[in-house]
């Protein structure tokens, strides 16, 4: 069973226990890299430089202290690899059902912005 590594698992310790929980269901069925968790004001304007973040601190959802956003790749990672973030995205929501937690993936909730990695809490 894949496992993640000490990095992956201390960025997963700043994010909301639901995103934690849900990924620790996600990396039974497959092989994830936790790329961030919290995000703090220098962070996330390197995020926002480097187009990686629309948003400047402290809107996003990375900001607020734990984590309502969690960003993940396949592992091993292949930016060029779409598909498999697709895949991925199938597996997180089922998971995400099961758990009853309600999540939004960057693929698709961010209109033009496609944010592959991302995903998060959404507020009801
Ligand atoms: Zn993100």
């Amino acid at each position: 069973m894949p496992q993640f590594s000490n990095k992956s698992l201390e960025r997963l310790a700043t994010c909301d226990q639901r995103l934690q929980d849900l990924m620790h269901e996600v990396i039974k069925e497959t092989d994830i890299t936790i790329l961030c968790g919290h995000r703090g004001e220098e962070e996330q304007e390197a995020a926002f430089n480097t187009g990686k973040s629309k948003l400047h601190y402290p809107y996003s959802k990375h900001n607020s202290f734990p984590s309502m956003a969690v960003d993940i790749a396949p592992y091993p990672i292949d930016w060029n690899d779409l598909e498999s973030f697709r895949k991925l995205s199938v597996i997180v929501k089922e998971k995400a059902e099961e758990l009853g937690i309600n999540i939004e993936w960057g693929g698709e909730c961010f209109g033009k912005f496609v944010d592959m990695p991302h995903y998060q809490i959404k507020e009801v």
